[in-house]
């Protein structure tokens, strides 16, 4: 329906993503690509990136974190759903 590229602006402006290839040293470790190798279009070094990607498969097994509550929204919502309240066990105890 033509959504998708304002969508795509609005990140975009927000989150200030530099260009491909625009990065000079990793954003974790801040070496050099000569230092830390080939630096990924994030910006992170293979082994920082590598160590994201733990991070974020270990949420998603543990169900919590950011990583997850980005994942559990974008999931359910290519569903066509509505994001239910985390109200079953969750442990935010700010929901009692
Ligand atoms: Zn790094």
């Amino acid at each position: 329906m033509g959504h998708r590229c304002r969508a795509a602006g609005a990140l975009g402006s927000a989150a200030r993503v530099p260009r491909k290839g625009n990065h000079r040293v990793c954003m974790i470790c801040g070496e050099p690509p000569e230092v830390c190798g080939p630096l990924s279009t994030r910006g992170l070094c293979e082994q920082d990136a590598k160590a994201r990607m733990d991070e974020n498969n270990a949420q998603l097994r543990a169900h919590r974190g950011p990583f997850f509550e980005r994942w559990r929204i974008r999931g359910i919502a290519s569903y066509g759903g509505t994001v239910p309240a985390l109200d079953s066990g969750a442990g935010d105890p700010h929901t009692r």
